[in-house]
């Protein structure tokens, strides 16, 4: 008899974006003629830039050839991807990195949800809350989070971000963890992580010998070099740190698929008589034996982010996604709105008005405005009475979604 992963029963039925789905197909099907802007899924909308298009077609016409195709390549990627990676995203932040640190992923999703079959399955995770729910289902699919109630696991420990706390996340006194997911600059709530704070989360996993798994797939939002990077911007994270990294959201990659996950050879991992497994092996051994690389067309597309014309060229995507950003907070801050986030991510993150719930006021936006975000609390419990608006739709999009919010607000507020 084949039994089930019983694990797989305990993860909540309700995925985020598939209720929000259910919701906006109701509302369409009693006003069909409505036109609905979505603010809501995190997905981007401008097209990949001219130096990656002509990158992917080279490498589409190479392999047309006996001499230029490429079969197989090495599971962990290949050198001249992983060679312009240090070159660029490490080293001009002082980071010294190895080659056989960076592992080439299909993008963040998979590793941030992968990496942690290499720990035991009783280890403690800490997660800044709300947060990618991926987070937390990947561990629930292991057995890791023991059982849920409230909308809380009991496993798990929830460390809130809030406008109370400033959106800094306090380390909990007296509650242990072993492994924690930090997200900077953060989904859902587009707020950063500042050299000190972040400092104390290292200095933290150094102390208690944890492992931070640090989220760093927004990292190319930042507008002010002191705000962190990288976590191995940090003296000792190369000790205690994975860090992983995307080219979705830097230069709309979501539809061909390339990232990487950093994985220092310093950084080990004990069993229960202290003897220390090196995370990277342990990485390797893993990848080659469930993964197969990722397209060659598609490395040499995310090397082309690198070269002088690629880099202006996905700058200039970042800016104008940015210019929404900055439109929505102004627009608004001016209705009263309070929001936070969208200087150094393409995240807006809004209180509702009146402690009104997440889902309620998604729905009054959709049926008011009909304008589509997310509902906080889809991101974890302390979402609740929160939304977050996503700045990667378009110019047209964004002025006439705020124009519409701004109508319906002065309506009914
Ligand atoms: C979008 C996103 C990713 C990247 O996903 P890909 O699989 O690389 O497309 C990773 N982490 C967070 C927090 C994200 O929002």
């Amino acid at each position: 008899m084949a039994l089930v992963n019983i694990h797989f029963l305990n993860l909540q039925n309700n995925y985020l974006f598939a209720d929000i789905a259910k919701k906006v197909n109701a509302f369409k099907v009693m006003h069909p003629k409505a036109d609905i802007i979505s603010l809501g899924i995190g997905d981007v909308t401008q097209p990949l830039c001219p130096a990656v298009i002509e990158a992917m077609h080279r490498a589409s016409d190479e392999m047309a050839s006996v001499q230029g195709f490429h079969g197989y390549g090495p599971e962990q990627g290949y050198d001249f991807l992983r060679k312009a990676i240090l070159k660029n995203d490490f080293l001009p932040r002082g980071v010294h990195l190895d080659v056989d640190e960076i592992f080439i992923n299909d993008g963040a999703k998979s590793d941030t949800g992968n990496f942690q079959e290499l720990l035991h399955w009783d280890n403690f995770i800490g997660v800044t809350d709300p947060i990618y729910p991926v987070y937390i289902d990947s561990n629930v699919m292991i057995g890791r989070c023991g059982t849920f109630e409230d909308g809380r696991w009991s496993r798990v420990v929830y460390m809130p971000c809030n406008a109370e706390n400033n959106f800094v996340p306090e380390i909990p006194k007296g509650r242990h963890m072993d492994v924690i997911y930090l997200c900077y600059p953060n989904n859902p709530t587009g707020t950063v992580i500042t050299k000190d704070e972040l400092r104390k989360w290292v200095n933290y996993a150094l102390k208690n010998d944890a492992l931070i798994l640090y989220d760093a797939a927004y990292q190319a939002y930042i507008q002010d070099d002191d705000i962190p990077h990288s976590i191995y911007e940090i003296r000792g994270a190369r000790k205690c740190a994975i860090e992983f990294r995307s080219y979705s959201k830097t230069a709309g990659f979501t539809g061909i698929r390339c990232g990487y996950t950093v994985v220092p050879k310093d950084v080990s991992v004990a069993d229960f008589e202290g003897e220390r497994f090196p995370l990277n092996q342990l990485w390797l051994r893993r990848q080659c034996t469930k993964f197969n690389g990722t397209s060659y067309i598609s490395q040499r597309a995310a090397e082309a982010i690198y070269t002088p014309e690629g880099k202006q060229q996905v700058k200039a995507t970042i800016d104008y996604y940015m210019q929404n950003a900055h439109l929505m907070l102004k627009t608004l801050r001016s209705l009263g709105y309070e929001v936070y986030g969208g200087e150094h991510a393409p995240y807006i993150w809004m209180k509702t008005p009146g402690n009104t719930g997440s889902w309620k006021f998604f729905e009054e936006l959709l049926y008011g405005a009909n304008v589509v975000c997310t509902p906080g609390v889809g991101f974890g419990p302390s979402g609740e009475g929160y939304v977050r608006f996503t700045a990667f739709g378009t110019h047209e999009q964004t002025e006439e979604a705020l124009r519409r919010i701004e109508y319906w607000t002065k309506q009914t507020f």
